[in-house]
């Protein structure tokens, strides 16, 4: 089983993001990811430039829609016509021509400090035939988190893990909802990174470079063998881990999320995150975490913790069928834990 950390939803210079696809690979390979997936709006321009560079795969889908009812659109060669009043039809249409898509920032609150109070939520539910959402948008949770101008301040300056609380609630439980129903939605983590320039005159400051936030909420895969280091297997292999659902995202700031794993076993397989099997008895499901003495393991059936463990590994037998899956929370030296990763669900059904 291997893990390789991205990082999605990038913004470059095809749209309102500041840098190149070279650039934006030159980031994403400092900060040690492996893949890359660039969203620009309402273009495919990058598309030519997908390949592997400074050892990271470069995937280029787009953002569809623009007032709101933001949509990720991966896997396409041509471009889907957007359609706000009804989003649907705009997932329809990405699963039509062969791709496949996120809900991008679902529930965004707008900031008094930008656009004034501008937000792009998702606005028509409930949709259907999605591969999955945003549960942790890096930018949007900026966006929406402004108790007041000096607190935005000191934690822009000083202290920026301490606003990043936890994924919004209401989405979560929108989330778990969705699974329990008998719908598999992956959830992701993205950055929605422009690495935007304040140009103040006499000095220009950059807000969130692509360096540093390639190094705050990943999504990592997970492989059954090694990412290829030809381009379109290695795409092959990314987008077959995003579709489904063999990922789960991490809060790296806290500390790399690398070494977790979730998984399923019984005497025949092993089975990763976002599979469904039958349920049987016999069936193992594991947790590890990745960092001994920081972590603590919540193992959640249909969204309601039935299992904690302050240790790296928990073997669970489930009694019977249900929608399993994982947060592993960070020990802070001061204060609370901090929600730091999400597994996707396993399906277990009868
Ligand atoms: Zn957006
Ligand atoms: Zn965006």
């Amino acid at each position: 089983m291997y893990n390789y950390p991205g990082n999605i939803h990038i913004h470059s210079n095809y749209s309102d993001g500041s840098g190149s696809v070279e650039q934006i690979a030159e980031s994403a390979s400092a900060a040690g990811l492996m893949f890359v997936v660039i969203s620009d709006h309402e273009t495919l321009a990058g598309l030519p430039e997908e390949s592997i560079r400074h050892g990271v795969v470069i995937l280029v889908g787009v953002e569809l829609n623009r007032l709101h009812s933001h949509y990720l659109a991966l896997d396409l060669t041509q471009l889907i016509e957007p359609d706000e009043d009804n989003p649907q039809r705009v997932i329809d249409r990405v699963n039509e021509a062969g791709g496949f898509g996120f809900i991008a920032h679902p529930f965004e609150k707008g900031s008094p400090y930008l656009e004034k109070g501008k937000a792009y939520p998702w606005k028509t539910w409930p949709v259907f035939r999605f591969n999955g959402l945003e549960l942790w948008n890096y930018t949007s949770h900026w966006r929406g988190r402004h108790p007041s101008a000096l607190k935005t301040l000191y934690w822009f300056f000083f202290n920026r893990k301490a606003a990043m609380d936890n994924p919004p609630r209401e989405l979560i439980e929108l989330w778990d909802c969705y699974t329990s129903a008998g719908h598999r939605v992956t959830a992701i983590g993205s950055s929605d990174a422009h690495a935007s320039i304040y140009n103040l005159g006499f000095i220009k400051i950059p807000i969130f470079t692509y360096r540093y936030i390639f190094s705050t909420l990943n999504t990592y895969i997970t492989l059954p063998e090694k990412i290829s280091n030809n381009y379109q297997t290695a795409k092959r292999q990314v987008v077959d881990a995003l579709i489904n659902g063999h990922c789960y995202l991490s809060f790296d700031s806290l500390a790399p999320g690398g070494g977790f794993s979730f998984y399923a076993e019984d005497s025949r397989d092993v089975y990763f995150m976002g599979s469904a099997l039958q349920y049987r008895q016999g069936i193992t499901l594991h947790l590890n975490a990745p960092r001994k003495n920081n972590s603590i393991l919540r193992l959640l059936k249909h969204g309601r913790v039935i299992r904690t463990a302050e240790e790296t590994s928990l073997a669970f037998s489930p009694g019977g069928p249900g929608v399993y899956r994982v947060e592993v929370y960070y020990k802070t030296r001061f204060g609370r834990p901090r929600p730091w990763i999400y597994s996707n669900p396993i399906y277990i059904v009868n």
